[in-house]
C-alpha cells in the first residue's frame, strides 16, 4: 500500500545487485567517459537517449563528440553535419537540430556554461521534466528525480505510489522517498528494470525486494 513502503529498505535492496551505474549508456561495460566531466555534455547525451537504448546513445556520442566535441562546434555545425553522427540514436533530425539549438542558447544566453536551473533546463528544445532531472542529478549531483519508463513503472509496481503518469510518479516519490536518496532511484530502478523486473514479465522470483512489493505478493512467477 502506498505510505506503508519503506524506500529505504528498497532501495538497499537493490544496491548489491546493481552498485552505482553510470549515466548515460550504464548498461554498456566500457568505462565512464571523460564527456560525463561536463554538465552540457552530459545534457546532449541525454538528449539523445530519448527513445533509444543505452548502447546506441553511447555510440551516438562517442561519434558526435569526436567530431564535434565543444559546445562552440556545435553551434557552429549545420544541423546536417549533425544528422550522421548521432543517425545510430535514431530521429536525427529532430535531434540534430535540437542540440544545435542548445549549444547556441548556452553559448549566447548562459556564457556557455550550462545552468544547473530546471525552469531554464525546460525552456530548451527537447528538454522535458524527465530530462532535466537527469542532468541536475548525473551533471550536478543536486537532488532531482529522474522518472523514465522503468522508474514510473517500478515505482508503481511496488505499490511506492499511484501515478497514471511519470510528473504524478515524481511528485509522489518526492513526498516518500529522502531526498538524499533521488539520484539513487534511477540509477536503481533502470537497471532493475533491465534486469529482473522486465517489462513485460517481472522474474518475482529472483528479485530481492519482493516482499516490500505489491505486485509481487500476487504472482507466483
Ligand atoms: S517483485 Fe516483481 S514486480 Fe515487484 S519489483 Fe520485483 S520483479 Fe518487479
Amino acid at each position: 500500500m502506498v505510505g506503508e513502503k519503506d524506500p529505504v529498505l528498497i532501495l538497499d535492496g537493490l544496491r548489491p545487485l546493481y552498485g552505482e551505474g553510470v549515466y548515460p549508456g550504464r548498461s554498456d561495460k566500457r568505462t565512464r567517459p571523460e564527456w560525463m566531466e561536463s554538465p552540457f555534455h552530459v545534457l546532449i547525451a541525454t538528449v539523445l537517449s530519448q527513445r533509444t537504448r543505452d548502447e546506441n546513445t553511447r555510440e551516438a556520442c562517442d561519434s558526435l563528440f569526436t567530431v564535434l566535441p565543444t559546445i562552440e562546434s556545435l553551434s557552429l555545425a549545420d544541423a546536417e553535419l549533425i544528422e550522421p553522427l548521432i543517425r545510430k540514436a535514431g530521429f536525427p533530425v529532430q535531434k540534430a537540430k535540437a542540440i544545435k539549438r542548445i549549444a547556441t542558447i548556452v553559448l549566447e544566453e548562459h556564457a556557455g556554461i550550462l545552468p544547473a536551473d530546471m525552469d531554464l533546463l525546460l525552456s530548451m528544445p527537447m528538454v522535458g521534466r524527465k530530462t532535466a532531472n537527469c542532468v541536475l542529478a548525473y551533471a550536478f549531483n543536486v537532488p532531482a528525480i529522474c522518472v523514465d519508463t522503468h522508474v514510473h513503472r517500478i515505482s508503481n509496481l511496488l505499490g511506492l505510489v499511484r501515478s497514471d503518469d511519470p510528473d504524478g510518479t515524481e511528485m509522489q516519490l518526492r513526498e516518500v522517498v529522502p531526498d538524499h536518496l533521488w539520484k539513487d532511484i534511477n540509477a536503481l530502478m533502470v537497471r532493475h528494470g533491465q534486469v529482473v523486473c522486465l517489462p513485460r514479465r517481472p522474474r518475482c522470483r529472483e528479485c530481492p525486494v519482493r516482499r516490500h512489493c505489491d505486485h509481487g505478493s500476487t504472482t507466483d512467477r
